[in-house]
């Protein structure tokens, strides 16, 4: 196929991100890729299993990591932020700040010797601080590209000029302090996609989680931290276990719409979470097939191909009891089970369950950063601060030449953040091949 003589720009590596640079790759385009964090994979890469299937999220995604590495056509700046973007559809120029690893890309083959010697244990954000890591760091096991990185704020040498033990112990002589952050001019940019995905509620604000107990009883988690811990390559390596006394949890209360739905903070729905959560009961219960699981939740909201009959088995085969309420409180008693207090919707009743873990369906929200990113792109933002598209195109921003897909315009699932990627690829494609 001819090579478009512009390219396209993609912001985010996770799953919509890595599918609309697949899709523009394989068209002949030329696709930057920039991801903030050191590897490409986002969210996905934290999930155990994805509903509707329930596989393995890591073995689904690994094989489009791989592919994207190693595209002809696609380049990963990891590690990178977008920083100033100038001209129109069809021609944008782009500044990409890429900020130093303080480790030689082409040196570094993941030995991991270096984090072994490393003396500085810190908490591990991709395991949402659940277990520690070293201040030279892969970001997670499977992560592409797979280069180790220095955690500059953590690093004894880099915070007080002692230490470089990693470097003393590098075979490839691969660490390399003197590195600096720097900027990158891409140049004959024809499209952007904007495909920086989310955060959730309890990454900026724990006001709405109080309530429930959130990082004051060690019996209650949020349901990504509930990912990391099913699953096999996380903190309890597929065992679950309590933290308060590592014991295997019997009952597990599933809490719906913590943070969404609720006017004292989001007002939206988060979309996902009736899916995921029955997901999350049906692997527990995998773990441990004596398992009791209660789903509180207002209304289902279940709409997709096949997923009613997913509710519908959970319930049938894995012991899910759904109950029609939402969850006024979590209290503990004195050996830290979770007491949760709730309407009974269906009676009336105000009723108390005591259960082993509470794992919190936490709202979705706009990713960090996003009104920087917005207003250095020149793209209007909705209410929620979430990308705003256009009623009838949902992948066209305000701006021409900028599209979007994924959780950055509003939360969904992996499946509609796929299809949208294709969506926005088309349209960036027809950018930069003149039809716009
Ligand atoms: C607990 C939980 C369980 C879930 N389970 C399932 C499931 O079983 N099945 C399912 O279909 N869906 C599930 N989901 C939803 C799934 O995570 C999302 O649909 C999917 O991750 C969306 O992909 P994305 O690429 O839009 O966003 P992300 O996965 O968030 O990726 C965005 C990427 O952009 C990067 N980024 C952010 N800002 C910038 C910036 N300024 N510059 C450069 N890069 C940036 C991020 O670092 C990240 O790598 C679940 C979600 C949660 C919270």
């Amino acid at each position: 196929m001819a090579k478009a003589s512009k390219s396209a720009l993609v912001i985010g590596g996770g799953i919509a991100g890595i599918q609309a640079s697949l899709d523009l790759a394989d068209m002949g385009i030329h696709v930057d890729m920039i991801e903030k964090k050191p590897c490409i994979g986002g969210r996905m890469a934290q999930l155990d299993k994805t509903f509707p299937t329930n596989d393995c999220s890591i073995c689904i995604l690994a094989p489009k990591l791989s592919e994207c590495y190693r595209h002809p056509n696609i380049k990963i700046h990891s590690f990178s932020e977008v920083q100033k973007v100038e001209g129109t559809a069809g021609n944008f120029t782009v500044d990409v700040l890429r900020h130093a690893r303080y480790v030689k890309e082409d040196e570094c083959i993941n030995c991991g010797i270096c984090a072994e010697k490393c003396p500085m244990r810190v908490d591990d954000e991709f395991d949402r601080q659940l277990r520690k890591r070293k201040a030279i760091y892969m970001y997670y096991l499977q992560g592409v590209p797979a280069i180790m990185t220095i955690d500059k704020e953590k690093c004894l040498y880099l915070t007080k000029e002692a230490c470089r033990i990693c470097e003393k112990n590098c075979e490839r002589d691969a660490i390399d302090f003197e590195q600096k952050d720097e900027v990158v001019t891409i140049n004959d940019v024809g499209s952007i996609i904007v495909a920086a995905g989310y955060n959730l509620i309890e990454d900026v604000e724990n006001e709405v989680l109080k309530n429930y107990g959130y990082k004051k009883y060690r019996n209650v988690v949020t349901a990504l931290e509930f990912e990391r811990m099913e699953c096999a390559s996380g903190p309890q390596e597929g065992h679950l276990k309590r933290f308060s006394d590592g014991e295997t949890p019997k009952k597990i209360a599933f809490l719906q719409c913590i943070g969404s739905r609720n006017i004292r903070s989001k007002k939206y729905c988060s979309s996902i979470c009736c899916m995921y959560t029955t997901k999350e009961a049906m692997i527990a219960y995998e773990h441990n097939n004596e398992l009791e699981s209660y789903v509180f939740y207002i209304d289902m909201r279940a709409g997709g191909k096949g997923f009613q009959n997913f509710l519908k088995r959970g319930a049938e085969e894995y012991n899910i009891k759904y109950v029609k309420s939402k969850a006024a409180q979590v209290q503990i008693d004195n050996e830290e089970n979770p007491i949760i207090v709730y309407e009974d919707l269906d009676t009336a009743e105000i009723k108390q369950l005591k259960v082993d873990l509470v794992v919190l369906a936490t709202c979705i929200i706009p990713p960090e950063g996003i009104e920087n990113l917005a207003g250095t792109l020149g793209v209007e933002l909705d209410e929620y601060k979430f990308i705003k598209t256009k009623p009838f195109y949902p992948v066209e921003t305000s701006k021409d030449g900028i599209f979007t897909c994924g959780c950055v315009h509003e939360p969904m699932d992996i499946p509609r953040s796929v299809s949208e990627a294709s969506g926005a690829a088309a349209r960036a494609a027809e950018v930069i091949k003149g039809g716009l």
